[in-house]
């Protein structure tokens, strides 16, 4: 075809988002709950669901999905927004206060889609850096903050793929930085923040700029019904309704949204268990010869295997960076013995590197006798 429409030229250099699947039996790959929602909240949800009208359109405003998840957070229904999974959230508030000739923060490594959909919506991306155990402590937020004067930053605690739990100071001295320079929105990405010991959502004020995202897609185990919200001051959920589309989160996701609430205990109770199993993960793995296991508060744990250690030959092609090299060997090894898990060996500041997500105890058992044959032959 010769005439074909031109890709915006900002998008030409911009790889899409590629999560790999691949089709083995123990996939620790993606940190979704290892666990379906339970069967007495689906039979609800479908019943409810039979009996809507559907050929007409939702409430606009997911009303009765915001005032119970409000409620659920004792907070005003008025900071509540809800959208397709958090991603869309992150969308949303980007493309109300991003766009060309502003910038948006991220402090690397952590969660690509920040970086990512900032770009997407023309959003100028500074980058600041966490510290080699991937902490981030408020001096060097500051130090971004005052350097590169964004408009946008993003937090994101637990860190994807970290699993650090940014503390208070931290986000605090993120406020003080963005208050004194003028302004400008922080969004901390709570997608694990149920798994967390402390959450920023305690900071959420109409008189802060603060945006606290969450999922459905974690916890509650909805990764496929696509449910993300964030809780903000009452004036940025006004602006964000202003870029959403129309009717643009349908009736099966507001039905499912407000009705999960009511296996809240039962949710608590998952947490509870992921984090013992997290435990349980952690423990074997330090125990595993050269192997570094980074300190997480979420449901998944990065790791990075000693150099050499992983039972097989190093590639002599490639073996200008070993680190990277034994972390790419072990993940190779892992699928070998039919267990997926989440690739960063070759990513820039995670070399080496790989992260697993808390399964159910068979699975994570199935991780650890294949990670402990591999490392300890
Ligand atoms: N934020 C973080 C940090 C995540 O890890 C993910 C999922 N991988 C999301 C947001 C997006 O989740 P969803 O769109 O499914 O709500």
């Amino acid at each position: 075809m010769g005439n074909r429409p031109r890709l915006r030229d900002d998008l030409r250099e911009l790889a899409g988002y590629h999560s790999p699947q691949v089709d083995v039996s123990v996939r620790l790959n993606t940190n979704e709950s290892p666990y379906s929602p339970p069967a007495e909240f689906v039979a609800a949800w479908t019943d409810e669901l039979a009996r809507f009208p559907l050929h007409r359109y939702p409430d606009r405003g997911a009303n009765a999905l915001r005032a119970g998840l409000a409620e659920s957070l004792d907070q005003p229904a008025n900071r509540l927004f809800c959208a397709n999974g958090s991603n869309e959230v992150l969308q949303t508030i980007l493309l109300a206060y991003g766009g060309p000739g502003r910038r948006a923060l991220v402090f690397e490594p952590t969660y690509a889609l920040h970086a990512h959909i900032s770009r997407i919506t023309a959003t100028g991306v500074v980058e600041g850096e966490r510290d080699t155990a991937f902490r981030l402590d408020p001096d060097a937020v500051t130090v971004a903050i005052d350097e590169h004067r964004p408009e946008i930053v993003f937090l994101c605690s637990p860190n994807n793929p970290t699993g650090i739990v940014d503390s208070p100071a931290t986000v605090r001295a993120a406020l003080d930085a963005l208050d004194r320079n003028g302004g400008g929105l922080l969004v901390v990405d709570e997608a694990y923040g149920e798994f967390a010991p402390w959450s920023a959502l305690e900071l959420v004020s109409d008189d802060v700029a603060l945006v606290v995202s969450r999922t459905y897609s974690k916890v509650w185990s909805m990764a496929a019904v696509r449910l993300g919200f964030c809780i903000a001051p009452s004036w940025l959920v006004d602006d964000l309704d202003k870029v959403v589309l129309p009717y643009h989160l349908s009736v099966p996701t507001q039905i499912a949204g407000r009705l999960a609430l009511r296996w809240r205990d039962e949710m608590a109770g998952r947490v509870e268990a992921l984090v013992h199993e997290r435990q349980r993960l952690v423990a074997r793995m330090e125990a595993v010869p050269g192997m570094t296991v980074f300190e997480s508060g979420a449901n998944f744990v990065l790791f990075r295997p000693g150099i050499g250690s992983a039972g097989a030959p190093l590639n002599e092609a490639s073996g200008a960076n070993p680190v990277a090299d034994a972390g790419q060997h072990l993940w190779e090894a892992l699928l070998g013995k039919g267990v997926l898990v989440r690739n960063f060996a070759r990513w820039p500041r995670t070399d080496g590197c790989l992260r697993v997500t808390v399964g159910t105890p068979e699975e994570d058992d199935a991780f650890l006798s294949a990670l402990e044959e591999i490392l300890e032959p």
